[in-house]
Formats: C-alpha cells, sequence, structure tokens
C-alpha cells in the first residue's frame, strides 16, 4: 500500500507495507484510492451541469469514508464504489443498479490497481504530485466537514441557503476534476481555494449547529460516571447526539461525551435533556483506555475510530460514514439496538469508575458569541497591559511524544495571555488551572469548541483587530497548531487563504509535502515546524 495522508504515517514517510500504523489494510487503501478517483468523474460530469442532488450526497459520504480512521470496512467501501458506478452510468443515460457491478472487493482492487500511488504519480513532477495530494486531503476534510453540516441542516432546514451550499460542493467538485488534468491549473492555487471554500463549509457548519443547537454558552461539564445504565458518544456529529438524546428521554439512560463531542454540553438544545450527563475520557487516541473502563454502549459518529478490543467489541456501534468489519452499523437514525444493549447486555456504572483523563471537571463554551459579549472587558486588559498576548492552541490530537509541546507551550504560558483552544487537542491541557485574566473574570483558557470552530476563532479575531483598529496580521495573535488527519489538513488550507502566517504546525510535517513545496511554506507564510516549547514561545512573544 502507499498512504501517507495523515501524522501518524510509518516513519513520518509514508505506510508502504501491508497495513498503515491506523491498521487500514492494504486492500482498504486501495479501495479508498479508487473512491477518489470515481468522485473526480463525478467532477467531471459537475463540470458538465450533470450533477444531481445524489452525486453531491455521494461524494460528501464517500470521501468522508476515506478519512484517517474512519472506515475499515471493504464491504463498505464496495458498496461505496457501486453505488458510484450506478450514479456515473446513470449520467450516460444507462438504467442500472448495483447488482449490476461485481460485489466482490477482488474485481475492484484490480480495477484500483490502475489509479495506485505509482500509477497516479506517473509522468508529474513530485512538487506538481505533492500539490494534488495537498488538495486531495484538504477536499476530504471538507467534504467531512459539509457532511456535517447537511446533516444537522436535515433537521434545521434554515441553517444555510441550499443556494450556498451548492456553489461550494460544485467548487469542491471543480478542483477534483481538475485533477485529472494537472498540467492544465496552478495546483498551488487549486489548494488554497480548497481553504477558502473549507471556509465557508465551516461557516455553514457554525451557522447550522447555532440553527439547530441554539448558541453556544459557557458550562462547567462532570467529568465523572453517574451510577446507571449508559451510552458514550464519540465522534463529531452533533446531530446525531440530539436525535440518540431525544430517543432515551425517560428511559433511565445517562448519555456520555466523549473526544470532540464534548462541546456538545456547550449548546442550550443538547443541555436542555438532563440524561446528558457528563464527559469521559479525552482525546480519541485513548480510546482502548477510556472505552475499555466505560461499562455501558459505546457509539462512534465519525471519526476517529481504533481497532475495536475485545474488551469492548460487543458493545460498540458504528453510524453515518464510520465502519468496521463486524461491528453492528446504526441504520438510519435508529439507535434501538443501541439503547437494548446499554440497558440489558451491557453493565451500568457504579460511578467508581477511572478514565484517561485527569479532570474532575472542565468548562467548554467559550463560542464567538460569548467572547464577543465580554470585548470591551477584553480591550479593556489590553489597554491597561493586563492582556498582550492571545495563542491559539489546538487542533488533532495523537500518540506522538512530541504532541506533550502543546501542554508545555500553555504551561509556559505567560499571565498576561488568554489560551483559545478548539479540537481534540484540548486534552492535552484541558485540566489545568490556568486562573483568570488579571481581575476581569474572564478565563485564560477558553475552549472554543471543535476542530471546526476554528471559523469562530477567524470571527473573534477580526473582531478584535476592528475594534483595535488594526489588520488581523498585527494583532499579537500566535497560532501553534497540533494537527492528525484531513481536517487538519482543510482548515490549514483556510489559514493559509486567510493569510495567517507565523503558524507553528506540529509535531510533523505532512509527508506529501516535498522540501520545496515546504520551502514555499516557509517563504511565503512562515510556516514554521514546533520545536522546542520554551524556544517557541519566547520567540513567538518577541
Ligand atoms: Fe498510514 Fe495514516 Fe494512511 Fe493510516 S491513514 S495508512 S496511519 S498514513
Amino acid at each position: 500500500m502507499a498512504c501517507y495522508q495523515c501524522s501518524q504515517t510509518a516513519h513520518g514517510k509514508g505506510c508502504f507495507s501491508n497495513s498503515g500504523v491506523c491498521g487500514k489494510q492494504m486492500g482498504t487503501s486501495a479501495l479508498q484510492d479508487l473512491i477518489v478517483e470515481i468522485n473526480k468523474e463525478i467532477g467531471q460530469l459537475a463540470n458538465a451541469g450533470k450533477l444531481t442532488p445524489e452525486m453531491r450526497a455521494f461524494f460528501l459520504e464517500s470521501m468522508f469514508s476515506t478519512l484517517t480512521n474512519v472506515n475499515f470496512d471493504d464491504s463498505r467501501m464496495v458498496d461505496y464504489i457501486r453505488k458510484g458506478q450506478v450514479l456515473l452510468a446513470a449520467a450516460k443515460g444507462e438504467s442500472k443498479s448495483v447488482n449490476d457491478f461485481a460485489s466482490e472487493p477482488d474485481h475492484w482492487l484490480e480495477v484500483a490497481e490502475t489509479y495506485s500511488h505509482a500509477a497516479r504519480q506517473k509522468n508529474l513532477d513530485p512538487d506538481a504530485f505533492g500539490l494534488i495530494e495537498l488538495a486531495t486531503y484538504g477536499i476530504k476534510g471538507a467534504c467531512a466537514y459539509m457532511f456535517h453540516a447537511e446533516a444537522v441542516k436535515k433537521q434545521a432546514p434554515d441553517a444555510y441557503p441550499d443556494q450556498e451550499a451548492n456553489q461550494v460542493i460544485d467548487g469542491l467538485l471543480k478542483i477534483m476534476a481538475a485533477m485529472l488534468e494537472p498540467t492544465k491549473h496552478d495546483l498551488l492555487a487549486l489548494s488554497l481555494e480548497v481553504g477558502a471554500l473549507n471556509v465557508s463549509v465551516m461557516k455553514m457548519l457554525s451557522d447550522s449547529h447555532r440553527a439547530l443547537l441554539g448558541i453556544p454558552s459557557p458550562h462547567e461539564v462532570s467529568c465523572k460516571l453517574k451510577p446507571g445504565p449508559c451510552i458514550l458518544v464519540s465522534g463529531h456529529d452533533l446531530a446525531d447526539l440530539k436525535i440518540l438524546l431525544e430517543q432515551t428521554e425517560g428511559k433511565g439512560v445517562n448519555i456520555y461525551t466523549h473526544g470532540e463531542m464534548l462541546p456538545a454540553h456547550s449548546y442550550p438544545e443538547l443541555r436542555k435533556h438532563k440524561h446528558l450527563a457528563g464527559n469521559w475520557g479525552g482525546a480519541w487516541w485513548e480510546q482502548h483506555g477510556d472505552f475499555k473502563a466505560f461499562p455501558g454502549a459505546i457509539l462512534m459518529t465519525s471519526n476517529c475510530l481504533t481497532a475495536p478490543t475485545r474488551s469492548y467489541r460487543d458493545r460498540i456501534f458504528t453510524a453515518g460514514p464510520v465502519g468496521w468489519d463486524g461491528i453492528p452499523h446504526v441504520q438510519g437514525h435508529d439507535f434501538s439496538q443501541l439503547v437494548d444493549c446499554a440497558v440489558n447486555k451491557a453493565k451500568p456504572a457504579t460511578g467508581d469508575e477511572v478514565s484517561t483523563h485527569p479532570a474532575e471537571k472542565v468548562t467548554v463554551g467559550f463560542g464567538y458569541e460569548t467572547v464577543e459579549g465580554v470585548t470591551d472587558t477584553l480591550l479593556g486588559a489590553i489597554k491597561g497591559g493586563q492582556l498582550k498576548d492571545v495563542f491559539l492552541v489546538g487542533g488533532c490530537d495523537g500518540r506522538e511524544a512530541g504532541r506533550s509541546y502543546f501542554t508545555d507551550l500553555v504551561k509556559q504560558s505567560p499571565d498576561s495571555s488568554v489560551i483559545l483552544t478548539l479540537g481534540c487537542g484540548k486534552f492535552r491541557f484541558n485540566d489545568q488551572e490556568l486562573g483568570n485574566l488579571g481581575e476581569s473574570g474572564i478565563p485564560r483558557l477558553l475552549d472554543i469548541g471543535q476542530c471546526n470552530d476554528a471559523y469562530s476563532a477567524v470571527v473573534i479575531a477580526n473582531g478584535l483587530a476592528d475594534k483595535l483598529n488594526v489588520k488581523m496580521s498585527d494583532l499579537p495573535l500566535h497560532f501553534a497548531i497540533s494537527w492528525l488527519e484531513q481536517k487538519a489538513v482543510a482548515v490549514l488550507l483556510s489559514m493559509l487563504h486567510l493569510n495567517m502566517k507565523n503558524i507553528y504546525l506540529g509535531p510533523n510535517l505532512p509527508a506529501f509535502l516535498t522540501p520545496n513545496l515546504v520551502k514555499a511554506l516557509v517563504d511565503n507564510y512562515n510556516l514554521k515546524l514546533t520545536g522546542d516549547a520554551e524556544k517557541d514561545l519566547k520567540e513567538m512573544l518577541q
């Protein structure tokens, strides 16, 4: 296999053996590459004005299924491929069903050979190929966010105009098609265009969450279990969580969030369900410890899934684009099997369980509206010298040792600074007591939300720049971003599109970027690799 789409890739170069560091098998990887190629053909149809709503939905979900730690189930990959063939045939005027296409993975593996890493790279200059990979991974991330936004919109139809979504999806598909003729395009411009489109995607996801779930506000979340039957919800899908809360109302089952679902507690329409009882555990990579120690049923709504162990294999379920061979998959939004497992099969919590995360409680809910509400206090603190620097520290977490950098940076940050955080990178330091900013009553650590709430960070930074009558680049705003998978690539491209400079990125640089591409990012954006936290902090504060 040849996959280097995430930060965990083998030896920082690529997963080139029979299975990847994440557990993805060679065949799964090839089938996923074929799905990407099918979507490039759908991109050509979009250019020809032949895009259908089914193709749009297929594009978002099937691309999402190829992200790191989402779907490891070959039969589900084959289902996507067959569905893609039906859509391509329909565009040619042929009426076919999935049964007209082979169901054996081996057949599709032979087809996938044509689109292998080596085949795609042939005759292309390494820098051009690196840019194609950069754009492709950014599009995968944007598709994942857009999939969530569209899922929320089904429950809140006025969340954003259909036309806005259609334009963005068309834009992403156009770039997919352009990658079939790379020599005809400015590939760097295409990557930055992915970043621009992803800003719109993150805005739509932010708007849809607010339309369905209300305006996020600060809330203290317990990290302990209460006695009784329980379900743990991991992943990112807040729309799924809302439906599950409704289906379990009055059933005596407590619901807990895990990983990137923690920001659910910010939203009034989720919080109003008293059986949304707290958060359990830390970031995704701690799931073996956290899921084993959690006695109830578990639902994985999106990435990041890792190989389920025997200790919880019979009480975990997947939903949406997620899959693992042999693990039951929730069809539609019928969570009855999951609830039945929590009540009749899994054990109830006693309240004595211990997770991997040391905090007893954490505070969430500092979206842009909440921060805007204290703008005058922040401006007063800036003028009075109590607030000198703002850090954005967050992104995706992972197991690599180098990620302690982000904890060290936050611990050493001066009292005259505020830390905005988002994504599961926050679990590295959200147990820290950083206190308040001077006498302002504003906590120094402000949890903005999920990784896609990078949009909130942009609104906050823009708002402060406006009030201070300076450009955003003139703010004492420092970025320390941890990346793992392709949603982080999309966010990074968005930050570059917004001309954000001096970003410290870690724990490594993407393996798909060639030395020339890294140099271009350093020269144009002063992008830096995270190094020693103390030294980098000094550099940031200069
Ligand atoms: Fe390797 Fe990451 Fe690809 Fe998994 S997703 S095979 S860890 S590069």
